[in-house]
């Protein structure tokens, strides 16, 4: 059966339950991550909780627990739970107390992890590519923080679905920043163009892989700002992330994204891709 871990304890799904007042719950005062897990092995797990300590340095949440007291608890979550690849998913929020938006002195974090089958994308849908829209962004400025409250993500992703497609594209003040729940790469000739890190957009996992790979490959690559007019032009357009790993988007509004169809520099770096995660789960455990 599957199992799914809260404050310390492992237990079925039905049995697992928070307080009405937790801060999660009232606030959306909390961070998360979601980890993959190939052959049962976390990918970039140093990576993903660097990440957790920045967004809880963010909200100003002290961490729990120890990396390596994480990397256990994953470990057992992993073991406890069905299927070879899974999504690891990890919550922390503030905890319970009073409804007061100042934070509470001396309470405990709820501390919640569960695991899904993994689910990427299915190869018919890497030969066509995905569909995408466009929209402002309109989130708040500290994007760079993995927070659970999600609503503008939430009501951002709604439109693409609304409209038949699968990512919602965001630009503020005329200029790229990310997907509603995924990094966004851009190509323009044999360059791959990527928008600089900042807090106006979450420092994807995949991201960096793809950067390094290109790195690593000889691939043109530029990280720099993004106006919306490159983006209608873009010859490719690539959305990354956990789950999706790396996937090309081909159509943008309605119109064609360069001929329709996933571009030749996302086909090596999608054969990039499933290489180095090949090569990573056939290293032997860190
Ligand atoms: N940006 C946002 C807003 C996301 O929700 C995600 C997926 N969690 C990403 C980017 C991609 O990050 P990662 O590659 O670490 O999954």
């Amino acid at each position: 059966m599957n199992m799914v871990f809260l404050n310390g304890e492992f237990l079925p799904p039905d049995l697992a339950c928070i307080p009405v007042l937790d801060r999660g719950f009232i606030f959306g005062d909390g961070v998360y991550e979601l980890i993959p897990v190939y052959s049962r092995r976390p990918f970039r797990l140093a990576e993903h909780l660097r990440r957790l300590q920045h967004s809880l340095d963010g909200i100003r949440l002290a961490n729990p627990h120890t990396e390596a007291a994480w990397g256990e608890l994953i470990g057992e979550l992993i073991a406890r739970n069905e299927g070879d690849d899974q999504s690891v998913y990890l919550h922390v929020t503030r905890g319970v107390a009073k409804r007061d938006h100042a934070f509470p002195a001396g309470v405990p974090p709820t501390v919640f992890m569960m695991s899904n089958p993994l689910v990427t994308p299915a190869p018919e849908l890497r030969e066509t590519g995905a569909a995408a829209v466009t929209a402002v962004d309109n989130r708040w400025l500290r994007c760079d923080i993995k927070a659970i409250s999600l609503l503008p993500n939430v009501l951002l992703r709604q439109l693409a679905v609304d409209a038949g497609a699968m990512e919602t594209i965001l630009l503020r003040d005329g200029f790229l920043t990310e997907g509603a729940a995924s990094n966004i790469f851009i190509v323009h000739g044999d360059t791959l163009l990527a928008p600089p890190k900042s807090h106006l957009m979450l420092p994807g996992i995949t991201c960096d892989v793809v950067l390094e790979l290109a790195a690593a490959s000889g691939i043109p690559c530029e990280v720099r700002e993004i106006s919306e007019f490159e983006v209608r032009g873009a010859w490719e357009i690539w959305l990354t992330s956990s789950t999706r790993e790396v996937l090309a988007v081909t159509l943008l509004d309605g119109k064609p994204v360069g001929d329709g169809k996933p571009g030749p520099m996302f086909r090596r770096m999608h054969a990039l891709y499933q290489e180095y995660k090949a090569t990573v789960m056939r290293a032997p455990a860190r």
